[in-house]
């Protein structure tokens, strides 16, 4: 089985993308965690991805393509995965398919945490995080102490200037023009599954098992 998850900022991808690899015995896969993997050991893609992050450029499509194709041919990956943060565009669905193909394989289903803008960006700008030990916090969900010193650290708590008003709506317009075209591109295809992710994250991943019936 291999899933997709798309989903904006702020809608607690992380936390699912957790719940659902445990529940259905899936590998999480995410392109950081592949950068990551071959910067630290070197290898050739690896390298190759280095130069272009050194220079503070996007590494390509087609690079990122190469890494998640070796990624997927790993023996741990062949069971089922979960992709989150790749594909970002259509093109890379589009590759997406080639290299699953290569194995007989393909994208089972493309589930979309749907949340509605305005609630996605009181979620983004309420959050505080303590500036020693990035513990987190929320206004709304889980409010830091009124002196905003860290319980856990005397750090001081603050907003990051990427949750700050503007910032946010810019994240959040950066995320709908990419993800828009590759969700009607699943849609087209079959594949897409909205789950409204509103509600604890626990009531979220019960939505999201729902969703996969
Ligand atoms: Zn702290």
């Amino acid at each position: 089985m291999i899933i997709i998850l798309l989903g904006p900022p702020g809608a607690g991808k992380g936390t699912q993308t957790a719940a659902l690899a445990k529940r259905y015995k899936l590998t999480p896969i995410s392109t950081g965690d592949i950068f990551r993997a071959n910067l630290n050991d070197r290898t050739p893609l690896g390298l190759e991805a280095q130069n272009y992050m050194s220079q503070g450029l996007l590494v390509p499509d087609d690079l990122t393509v190469r890494l998640v194709d070796d990624r997927l041919a790993q023996p741990d990956a062949l069971g089922g995965c979960l992709l989150d943060g790749f594909p970002r565009t259509v093109f890379q669905a589009e590759e997406l398919e080639k290299v699953l193909a290569k194995t007989g394989r393909k994208v089972d289903r493309c589930l979309l945490l749907d949340i509605p803008e305005k609630e996605l960006m009181a979620r983004l700008t309420g959050r505080r995080v303590c500036r020693s030990c990035s513990s987190v916090w929320h206004l709304n969900f889980y409010p830091p102490p009124a002196d905003l010193i860290c319980p856990l650290c005397g750090g001081e708590i603050y907003q990051r200037a990427d949750d700050e008003e503007v910032a946010a709506s810019n994240r959040l317009k950066v995320y709908l023009a990419q993800t828009q075209p590759l969700a009607e591109w699943y849609e087209k295809k079959g594949l897409l599954t909205s789950v409204a992710a509103l509600g604890s994250p626990k009531e979220v991943e019960m939505a999201i098992e729902k969703a996969l019936g």
